[in-house]
């Protein structure tokens, strides 16, 4: 059973380069509402544990880096089949296999600076929003 959010990031990199108006434009218009929104930067310490599943990787030492380099905008969203639509509205990791049309295929420069985070899981997408946002902060349930 699929839930009806997710949960992302407009990461440093797009941030960074003025991109983060037109991408949540994308994100709008492609159906999805905004649930709760901020613009934070994380301590390297906290990309840290906001990526621990990737602990083993080699690039993940260069991940923390980049994710707590500048600022981000984190943001839960809501829409029908939310994890899967987004992951379609954002493309693949690596921007030159993002379908045209993706955010990633738009905005992304590199396979880690890929401008945008997507969950992957309704699981994943409730543990992350919660990494960042109280219940207090979610608004239209
Ligand atoms: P995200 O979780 O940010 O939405 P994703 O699910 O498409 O991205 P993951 O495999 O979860 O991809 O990797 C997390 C992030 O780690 C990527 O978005 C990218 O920033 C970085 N990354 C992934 N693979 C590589 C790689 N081979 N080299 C450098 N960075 C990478
Ligand atoms: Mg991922």
């Amino acid at each position: 059973m699929s839930t009806n959010r997710t949960f992302t990031m407009i990461k440093p990199d797009a941030f960074g380069a003025g991109n983060a108006g037109a991408i949540l434009k994308m994100i709008e218009e492609a159906g999805f509402k905004l649930v709760a929104m901020k613009i934070t930067q994380l301590s390297g310490e906290a990309a840290g544990k906001f990526y621990a599943v990737h602990q083993a990787r080699p690039f993940y030492k260069d991940l923390c880096a980049y994710m707590s380099s500048g600022p981000i905008i984190a943001a839960i969203l809501e829409k029908e089949n939310a994890v899967a639509d987004f992951r379609k509205l954002i493309g693949a990791t690596n921007p030159a296999d993002a379908a045209e049309g993706t955010i990633r295929k738009l905005y992304a420069t590199s396979i880690e600076a890929n401008a945008v985070h997507g969950s992957d899981s309704d699981e994943n997408a409730a543990i992350e929003g919660s990494f960042f946002f109280s219940e207090m902060e979610k608004v239209g349930v």
